[in-house]
């Protein structure tokens, strides 16, 4: 699978390790044939959570079981193989398949979330999983026709929602959000703390795409709107699916043409330029946290420093 940008190699679930063989999602029967295959690998969504084994040196790994009965009466999808070596498969490895309940596991040591282990996760387990969640999350909002209001059905397999009355037919949604390092003539970067922050996380800023939008126009209006300054040399890095719930985060980096920052103050709490120097220091007196290993805006960070930064793994936000 070419890759476009090559900065942010090997991004957490960017690696086309799925072959999502969307020509089997019309098959007839596809589900129920899939459910009486002891071959099919099922995995468990329940609300935010699948089950994880934890790992020894290999780390964790996303548990998978053969089908079982009462695994019909959830939502089933879909999902493909696995990519063996790089290129797609011949459709003969083991079909993996997503079993999802809406209702949230109790948290526990084995009901883990994406954004806890994503990062520790092998590639073929964390595509499978966030397309699984993907989707998942798609279908837990689209349960009812966007143009008449009727209840909607799961077709093809789980990837799309059909309405009995109209016969519309509606697909799952990603969200494009940009996100991206701002970096001054002295080659700082900007990091910003949005509201609702842990006290000393910062990171880099995003925000949505908007309709009508070109991505790099989405970049020089999100940091004008967030912090007031005016960039130029807009430069893609890579992208991540980011299924909490559906966004794509498309990275980039800017160059400020200069000025001064001014906070929108709804949004952002604080603003700060770090040096190289600057961000080590902050982060080894306990001041600042930055995004963790699992998100790209890590690796936007870690790009612009030149290799891994050592921060502690917290969640930015606030619960
Ligand atoms: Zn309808």
């Amino acid at each position: 699978m070419p890759r476009i940008g090559e900065s942010l190699r090997d991004l957490t679930f960017s690696t086309a390790a799925l072959d999502r063989r969307a020509d089997r999602r019309v098959e007839p029967d596809l589900i129920p044939r899939l459910l009486v295959d002891p071959a099919t690998r099922v995995v468990e969504v329940r609300g935010d959570r699948a089950a994880v084994r934890p790992g020894g040196d290999g780390g964790p790994s996303l548990v998978t079981r053969p089908p079982r009965v009462g695994d019909e009466d959830g939502l089933v999808i879909y999902l493909g193989t696995a990519v063996d070596g790089g290129g797609p498969t011949d459709g003969e490895g083991p079909a993996y398949v997503a079993v999802v309940r809406l209702e949230e596991a109790e948290p526990t040591e084995e009901w883990r979330t994406l954004r806890q282990v994503g990062a520790d996760l092998d590639a073929v387990d964390a595509a499978v999983w966030v397309a699984a969640q993907g989707v998942a999350n798609w279908h837990r909002v689209h349960g009812f026709c966007p143009r008449c209001g009727q209840p909607t059905e799961v077709a093809q397999a789980g990837w799309v929602r059909r309405c009995p009355a109209d016969e519309s037919l509606h697909f799952p949604r990603t969200d494009p959000a940009v996100i991206m390092a701002v970096v001054d003539e002295d080659d700082r970067l900007l990091l910003a703390r949005g509201r609702g922050f842990n006290t000393i996380g910062m990171s880099v800023l995003a925000g949505f795409v908007e309709p009508g939008e070109t991505l790099a126009a989405a970049v020089a209006r999100e940091v004008k709107e967030e912090v007031g300054l005016d960039v130029t040399d807009v430069t893609y890095l890579g992208d991540q699916p980011w299924p909490f719930p559906s966004s794509l985060m498309v990275g980039f980096r800017a160059r400020a043409r200069g000025g001064r920052v001014r906070m929108q103050e709804s949004e952002i709490e604080a603003v700060r330029w770090f040096s190289r120097e600057e961000l080590l220091a902050a982060i080894a007196a306990g001041e600042l946290a930055i995004s963790p290993r699992v998100s790209i805006a890590r690796r936007l960070i870690e790009d612009w420093f030149g290799g891994p930064v050592d921060s502690p793994e917290v969640s930015l936000r606030r619960r």
